[in-house]
């Protein structure tokens, strides 16, 4: 069985980001760039399913500029088989995402496919629902336990106070929660060796997609600052400041 993984590229989530003094979104030039972490995880998923020999394949596909091949050949390193780039300079959003990971789907024919719960850039939480409405496929999102056997799978997901557990038949979706796996470290060898892998290059034109930006973004603005704290001398001030002056108690 195949398994497609989707790889984005977004600012590394140790940078502190900075809105624009334009206020049209945040800065990016010369920002630390990673795999998105949810999908760190799904790539780590999918080479456990390999280990484990439910799967045969796993592709690793994103969408971007150039600089993507940089997290193809990272997920290539944790595991991933093959890479497809989707090259545009154009700003994709979720939409036009699902619609090309539509094309994939329908191209290399995936038993899975598996994408992080969201991206930490746009925080949108929609790729992969909306993948599933196109290409027709049962999902289970936020997974954090998936096994897979006879041609389903059973996903657990964290849901408000507990666990729930679905099966799902195959081909489907899945996506990923924090708690899924722990992703390997990437060892030099395995760096070498992916230098080494297929990395195959499409613009969305020769996947029949318009990517055209559908949502515009009318401001982008930083949290408010948050006052400073004050240190008080004794329980009784502390108790008489949450009562009268922050009146929460
Ligand atoms: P989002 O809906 O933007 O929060 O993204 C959810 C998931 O969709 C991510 O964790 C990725 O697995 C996938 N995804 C979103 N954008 C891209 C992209 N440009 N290239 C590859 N995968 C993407």
């Amino acid at each position: 069985m195949k398994v497609l993984v989707a790889v984005k590229r977004v600012v590394d989530y140790n940078v502190k980001v900075r809105v624009k003094s334009d206020h049209t979104g945040v800065d990016i030039a010369n920002v630390k760039m990673s795999m998105n972490p949810f999908d760190e995880i799904a790539v780590e998923e999918a080479t456990r399913l390999k280990e484990k020999g439910v799967v045969t394949e796993i592709i690793a596909v994103s969408c971007g500029p150039t600089q993507c091949q940089e997290t193809l050949r990272t997920a290539m390193a944790i595991g991933a088989d093959r890479g497809i780039l989707v090259e545009t300079s154009e700003e994709l959003q979720p939409l036009a995402v699902a619609k090309l990971l539509k094309a994939l789907v329908d191209k290399e024919q995936p038993g899975l496919v598996i994408l992080g719960k969201q991206a930490i850039d746009d925080d949108c939480n929609q790729t992969g629902q909306m993948l599933a409405a196109l290409a027709d496929m049962p999902q289970a999102t936020f997974a954090s336990k998936v096994e897979v056997a006879d041609g389903t799978a059973q996903v657990t997901r964290e849901v408000d106070g507990g666990l729930e557990t679905l099966s799902i038949s195959l081909p489907a979706i899945i996506t990923t929660d924090l708690r899924l796996n722990e992703p390997r470290y990437v060892t030099l060898p395995n760096i070498m060796k992916a230098k080494k892998k297929q990395l195959d290059v499409f613009k969305p034109e020769d996947l029949g997609v318009n990517v055209a930006p559908r949502i515009k973004t009318l401001k982008v603005v930083e949290p408010a600052k948050r006052s400073a704290g004050i240190k008080v001398p004794d329980v009784a001030t502390l108790v008489d400041k949450l009562k009268n002056t922050a009146k929460v108690i």
